[in-house]
């Protein structure tokens, strides 16, 4: 039967005022499987004052001890529907069950991670020049926070904010994508069920003609996204503003890069994970595998090897290895991207086509597509194709590699491949990410801080400082001086 949506506002789950609904796509079988509310302006309007009514209501007051016991009641509960939530998403958003159930997993770790930080939101006393001054600091939530989400991975980015923002002492508005909305919305039901107080976590949905109410209302405090640039520009210019800080998660076109002294075994199993699992959707995919000369074509046979065994059907199936990508606009955007690099000369040296096959018929399969000898000029290797396509690039020496991997915009994450340690300190602090893994990629683990430099993002998620973009600190001086003083002498 077709699921059919409702929002959650101000504790009561409601549909557009409008009436208005999109419909939402099952990617395997292309076909509508739920119906989502579009929001209208008024309605994202509600959420906010909502929001803001729960904040200045008494959530912004809940000791951290009361923040803590709900958060990890939630964690608990996503534990017990962790199959429910996971089969929505994969449902929604095509991706393989066994990503998004460890994703669930994941999601409900960085909650308990800040529940166990919901309690520490603690001040500094400051010893100042003047001893008659007692200075100490205050460690404030901002109020309503604005989260918004891409279609990828909704409950894993969802939770990077709202774990934070909620253990901090927020209050909050969520909005997912138009594409991939129904695992947030089953999760808000688990929010009410935890016992949060209406009001403190609201979710809106709808495509981007919502995206301006949600950056500009003057009640907003902070926005946290994660998406594209285009539209990371889009919010950052409406929040500039009115000055409300702004976490951007963005994308990337991170480099894998082998060294001829590494476990070459490892290393293309890495490399072939790096960029086909999620089917190339992920923001760390390793979309460039920069390989030394000397085992670059040994490294290319072992990776095309193994691409040619990747098992692609259905993301319900727990065999499956790639599912289909999440739409059609996903769909067609990546097999053109692949179209323009096969017509500036690429090599391609397996894939480069929708996949066709038994089981594939009805979803948005793309073969997963290798090109060899990337040069410098094809523009496959500067753009992000959020899919699943990887290019292959010799270097000659650890300069080279180094030079190569930075010629991008972007600077989400890095894999260095090698067995010497100094090799692997070096390129650490060569490479121009947020990320870098050494021997190992994609690999997650809340507490180690997740962001992006360059055109990939500002802030760092999942890790303690990332409390500290969900709060403002105050200074507080207090004069315990007893003498009578001149009072247009300035105390410095
Ligand atoms: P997107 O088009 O930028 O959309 C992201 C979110 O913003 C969606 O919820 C979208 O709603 C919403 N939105 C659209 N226009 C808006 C506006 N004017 N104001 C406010 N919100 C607006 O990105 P996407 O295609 O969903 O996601 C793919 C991108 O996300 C890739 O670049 C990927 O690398 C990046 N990403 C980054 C990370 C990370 O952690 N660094 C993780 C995952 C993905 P609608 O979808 O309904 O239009």
């Amino acid at each position: 039967m077709m699921r059919q949506e409702t929002m959650l506002i101000g504790g009561q789950w409601v549909s557009a005022s409008d009436g208005g609904t999109l419909d939402s796509f099952d990617p395997f079988l292309q076909k509508v499987w739920a119906t989502i509310p579009q929001a209208t302006e008024d309605d994202v309007t509600s959420a906010i004052e909502a929001s803001d009514a729960a904040f200045r209501g008494g959530w912004r007051q809940t000791p951290g001890r009361d923040r803590a016991v709900l958060l990890n009641r939630l964690a608990d509960l996503m534990d017990q529907n962790a199959d429910d939530l996971a089969r929505i998403e994969t449902t929604d958003n095509g991706k393989v069950i066994r990503e998004t159930r460890a994703q669930v997993g994941f999601a409900s770790r960085n909650y308990r991670y800040f529940a166990g930080l919901a309690d520490k939101l603690q001040g500094e006393t400051i010893p100042l020049d003047n001893g008659d001054l007692f200075d100490f600091t205050l460690v404030e939530p901002m109020g309503v926070a604005v989260l918004i989400t891409a279609w990828n991975s909704p409950l894993t980015l969802l939770a990077n904010k709202l774990a934070p923002a909620l253990a901090a002492g927020n209050t909050v508005v969520i909005k997912p994508s138009e594409h991939a909305s129904c695992s947030t919305l089953a999760f808000g039901r688990l929010v009410e069920q935890a016992g949060f107080p209406p009001g403190v976590v609201n979710i809106v949905t709808g495509d981007g003609r919502i995206g301006p109410a949600l950056s500009t209302h003057p009640k907003i405090a902070k926005i946290s996204f994660t998406g594209g640039i285009v539209t990371a520009r889009k919010i950052l210019t409406a929040a500039a503003e009115r000055l409300v800080p702004v976490t951007t998660e963005l994308g990337g076109k991170s480099p894998n890069i082998i060294f001829a002294d590494a476990d070459l075994k490892a290393a293309v199993i890495g490399a072939v994970a790096g960029i086909f699992g999620a089917s190339g959707q992920t923001c760390i995919a390793g979309s460039r595998l920069l390989v030394e000369r000397s085992v670059y074509d040994e490294v290319c046979a072992a990776v095309l090897e193994k691409v040619g065994t990747i098992r692609l059907g259905n993301p319900l199936d727990t065999a499956t290895e790639m599912g289909p990508v999440a739409n059609r606009a996903q769909f067609d955007r990546i097999l053109g991207v692949i179209a323009a690099a096969k017509a500036e000369g690429a090599e391609v040296a397996i894939g480069g086509d929708a996949a066709m096959g038994e089981g594939l018929e009805n979803g948005f399969f793309i073969q997963p597509t290798v090109i060899v000898n990337a040069g410098p000029d094809l523009s496959v290797l500067r753009e992000e194709v959020f899919g699943p396509v990887l290019c292959i690039l010799p270097f000659e020496d650890e300069a080279e590699a180094v030079r190569i991997a930075n010629a991008t915009d972007f600077g989400l994450a890095a894999g260095i491949w090698t067995n010497d340690i100094r090799r692997a300190h070096r390129m650490a602090r060569a490479v121009e990410s947020g990320v870098v893994w050494v021997n190992t990629y994609r690999a997650s683990f809340v507490g180690a801080p997740f962001g992006g430099t360059k055109q990939s993002g500002v802030g760092r998620e999942r890790a303690i400082q990332t409390l500290r973009e969900y709060t403002k600190v105050k200074n507080v001086m207090i004069d315990l001086s007893e003498e009578e003083r001149d009072p247009f002498a300035m105390k410095l």
